[in-house]
């Protein structure tokens, strides 16, 4: 592409990015397309010679965008909802220009360093203690699989990395604990590492759904009885569910006395920690070996930037380091290469996104959106309880509200259905987009505020479209 060229099809799209980011809602949340449908309207094979990048622009305009599910909309209100942003697009589009590698500190300095100085930011705005390391991984879910990796080189005498754990009799059991309620990404973790599934204990949960420290404590003493070796614990600040907060401290302390790595997963959670009202959702991590959380979800940086810390650099580099000559340097003690603390060899440059959102809005500003999500949570909580017709189902730590429709009379399998197909009826309006979970077993609806856009009529025009189907169905 020609410089002149690039520059006029560069202004169409930051024109077309503006509009967007300026009005997301003159797209439905939800598109309107069936499985296959996008894919039967392209070509099915590559063209032969190149096309011009007008037609391409026409159809992203025409095709794809009418087929893409709007996070940047205000009424996506599923899962946990995210945020592009002005700091953060512009941020990925110099990423992208740059397109340097961040295996070495020699491969891009500036990707490395930043990479460091910006979680260490990020770290000060969490609370977090200067012992802590950051690195940038793609996912939760990657970071989460990287520091139970970390935790096996706590116990060097297994010789897991040199041996592998297949065909070896001579290895005792290895056990991880988690919460019933935690993430889904514990279990991959242990799929991968070849612990196995049977390998966690899901530990109970108290009457709000936080694991039960003395249960985990039992769980810990008697496998430590049968002569299993307790690995880690994977604590969580704001689960998936129900943004539960496992006891950090108690669990902390176990972790000390039986000298287990504790992991925290406060993907989403971890975020509302910059407010300094919130800041006690982390009590206890800085006692964890290594926390995670998620830039990309709640602090408005654009899908992937998820952050690790941990204060074992030393065991996270055990388990990964590995340096064929072709990539072997000196360039002395205290140089960090970000390929030791990591599967991937080639790592993007997202410390540039993270760097300009944090500098763009500056932590008040953040702090500022952050916190009137949880002011608008609060108030649909508040909405929910003075409403015979609606029931909530757990407590609201965050910004996420967690709740039923409900009609006298149904029994709890009929109140199911009912709320299967309330949730069917609201996402089929494609004016809003909620997601369920179940609660103790019960289906339950999810109001996850956490989308730039987001305001208080959003969620109050989120709720009437629940009770309008809740009374039609
Ligand atoms: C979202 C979430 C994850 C997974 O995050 P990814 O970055 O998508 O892998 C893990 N744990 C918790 C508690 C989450 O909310």
């Amino acid at each position: 592409m020609q410089p002149n060229e690039f520059r006029r099809h560069g202004h169409v799209v930051v024109d077309w990015i503006a509009d967007y980011l300026e009005n997301p809602e003159q797209w439905p949340v939800l598109p309107a397309v069936r499985p296959g449908d996008l894919r039967d309207s392209l070509p099915q094979s590559p063209p032969l010679r190149g096309e011009s990048m007008d037609a391409v622009l026409e159809d992203f305009r025409r095709l794809i965008v009418p087929a893409t599910t709007h996070w940047n909309h205000p009424a996506f209100m599923a899962y946990f909802a995210n945020s592009s942003t002005g700091a953060g697009v512009l941020g990925e589009a110099l990423t992208a220009a740059l397109n340097v590698n961040a295996m070495l500190w020699r491969t891009s300095p500036a990707a490395t360093e930043l990479e460091l100085l910006t979680l260490d930011w990020l770290r000060q705005m969490l609370g977090l203690p200067d012992k802590f390391l950051g690195i940038i991984g793609d996912t939760a879910s990657s970071n989460t699989l990287y520091a139970l990796a970390a935790a096996r080189e706590m116990h060097p005498q297994l010789r897991i990395r040199q041996d592998g754990m297949a065909g070896r009799p001579d290895l005792p059991k290895v056990f991880v604990y988690c919460s019933e309620e935690a993430h889904s990404s514990v279990d991959k973790a242990l799929m991968t590492l070849g612990f196995g599934l049977s390998a966690l204990r899901r530990i109970p949960t108290d009457d709000r759904l936080r694991m039960d420290a003395s249960a985990l404590d039992a769980a810990v003493e008697n496998d430590r009885r049968a002569g299993a070796i307790p690995l880690a614990v994977v604590a969580t600040v704001g689960t998936t569910s129900t943004t539960a907060i496992d006891p950090v401290p108690a669990i902390a302390k176990i972790c000390e006395r039986e000298k287990m790595w504790l992991h925290v997963d406060a993907s989403y959670g971890g975020t509302a920690a910059i407010l300094p009202e919130m800041r006690h959702v982390l009590d206890g991590c800085d006692r964890a070996d290594s926390l995670v959380v998620n830039p990309h979800k709640w602090l408005f940086t654009p899908m992937d930037c998820s952050a690790l810390y941990t204060s074992r650099p030393d065991l996270l580099k055990r388990a990964f380091q590995h340096v064929p000559e072709f990539l072997a340097v000196s360039e002395g003690e205290g140089v960090v290469n970000l390929m030791d603390y990591g599967i991937a060899l080639g790592r993007r440059f997202r410390a540039l996104k993270l760097w300009f959102v944090i500098r763009d809005f500056g932590v008040e500003g953040l702090q500022t959106l952050v916190r009137e999500h949880i002011r608008i949570a609060k108030k649909l909580a508040q909405w929910i309880d003075t409403d015979p017709t609606l029931d909530r189902l757990a407590e609201v730590d965050f910004s996420t509200v967690v709740f039923r429709h409900r009609r006298p009379g149904m029994t709890a399998n009929e109140l199911d259905q009912h709320n299967v197909r309330v949730l069917e009826k609201v996402n089929a309006t494609r004016e809003v987009y909620l997601s369920h979970t179940r609660v103790r077993g019960s289906y339950a609806l999810r109001i996850a505020i956490g989308n730039i856009h987001t305001t208080e009529a959003d969620v109050r025009r989120a709720l009437e479209l629940v009770k309008e189907a809740g009374t039609l169905t």
